[in-house]
């Protein structure tokens, strides 16, 4: 296989998750075989972007396996127009393969990313890719505690939390729209199960997916450093 062709690696690994059933929404294939990740991972690992699994960023934290973004991305169900936060922005992958969907597709519909990231060196990390790749005009980075959320653009039609946490964050509820969705990771520090949370008037539909592992979510609502 060659390793420089970026193009051709990517449209075959998302088919690979197609045909293995991983992925079937076509907004989500679709940014999937746009957004090219070997941006968004240090420029030694380039190489390994398209292996199928976590890799390395710095300050001991990861961009997620390329399934677990495509499986998160279709729990969430983005569209384009569509308000959405990311908490944990990481390299900015997460937060770029959001906007593809719910402003570049379509910026007449103006969709917005906000994503939080509590590190201030990676969160300058992921806007430098994100300026490099073109997805800086649709998406705000900001540096904070995502356990709070972000009331300045709430409410949000999507909430993705790209980080394991203990148990829902309570501000990250008030913070959805009414039909809104939430995508978390909860469980313990070593292992957890996606959470998708549906808020319908008072009520709260929740649903468990599959197990996996993310580094912890650290702040208020989160786990302690
Ligand atoms: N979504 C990222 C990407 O596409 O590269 C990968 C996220 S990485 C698995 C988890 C990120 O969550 C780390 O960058 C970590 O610093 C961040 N994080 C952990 N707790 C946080 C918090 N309370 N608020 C914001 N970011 C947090």
């Amino acid at each position: 296989m060659c390793l420089n062709n970026f193009n051709e690696i990517r449209e075959r690994i998302i088919d690979q998750l197609v045909s293995m059933g991983i992925v079937s929404d076509e907004y989500v294939i679709k940014a999937l075989k746009t957004v090219p990740r070997e941006e968004f991972v240090p420029d030694n690992l380039r190489k390994y972007a398209y292996l199928d699994q976590p890799l390395p960023i710095g300050y001991g934290q990861t961009i997620s396996a390329i399934h677990m973004v495509a499986i998160m991305t279709q729990e969430l169900k983005p569209r384009p127009g569509n308000r959405v936060l990311e908490i944990g922005t990481g390299s900015g992958y997460q937060a770029a393969v959001l906007a593809e969907i719910v402003a570049k597709m379509d910026p007449e519909k103006k969709g917005r990313v906000y994503t939080i990231e509590r590190i201030p060196a990676l969160a300058e990390y992921a806007r430098r890719n994100l300026e490099k790749t073109g997805y800086i005009d649709y998406v705000e980075v900001v540096v904070g505690d995502g356990t709070l959320g972000y009331r300045d653009a709430a409410p949000y039609d999507g909430i993705i939390v790209t980080a394991g946490a203990p148990d829902v964050p309570k501000p990250l509820i008030e913070q959805l729209r009414d039909g809104g969705k939430l995508v978390i990771p909860v469980g313990n520090r070593f292992i957890q199960r996606l959470l998708i949370v549906e808020k319908q008037g008072d009520r709260l539909i929740k649903r468990w997916s599959i197990e996996c592992v993310f580094v912890p979510l650290i702040g208020k609502y989160g786990w302690r450093e």
